[in-house]
């Protein structure tokens, strides 16, 4: 596998994906929503241009959380996997989590950490 590309996926492994090249932004966000569709108290994210993502095994499916919001997840097991929003068109902004080596995928700014009015008072990043 060539060193710019990294893999991830969903709990069960149905559904894959592999990325090319760095993310644009890795970004923290401490929006309610997140939070309801993780059931985690922060969602990180690294964003990806879409043609920089290839998917691989079941296709996932997605719910429209907001109008022109998407967001991706198994059909399997459940395991929310990315975000799509009308306001960053062409972009696919994958949750760390759900890579294979997240330890990779640090933070960085901008926009760094986003939604900190919805922030949860006793989480520290
Ligand atoms: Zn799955
Ligand atoms: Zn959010």
């Amino acid at each position: 596998m060539q060193k710019d590309t990294q893999s991830g996926g969903c709990g069960c492994g149905a559904v894959r994906f592999t990325v090319t090249g760095k993310p644009k932004f890795v970004s923290i966000c401490h929006c309610t929503d997140c939070r309801h569709y993780t059931g985690a108290v922060f969602s990180t994210f690294a964003g990806f241009l879409e043609h920089q993502v290839i998917w691989q095994g079941k296709e996932y499916a997605t719910h429209t959380s907001s109008p022109g919001v998407k967001r991706g997840f198994c059909a399997c097991c459940g395991t929310p996997l990315f975000y799509q929003g009308e306001r960053w068109a062409g972009e696919t902004h994958l949750y760390v989590g759900a890579f294979d080596n997240p330890e990779s995928m640090t933070p960085q700014g901008p926009p760094g950490e986003v939604f900190q009015h919805e922030k949860i008072s006793w989480v520290k990043v």
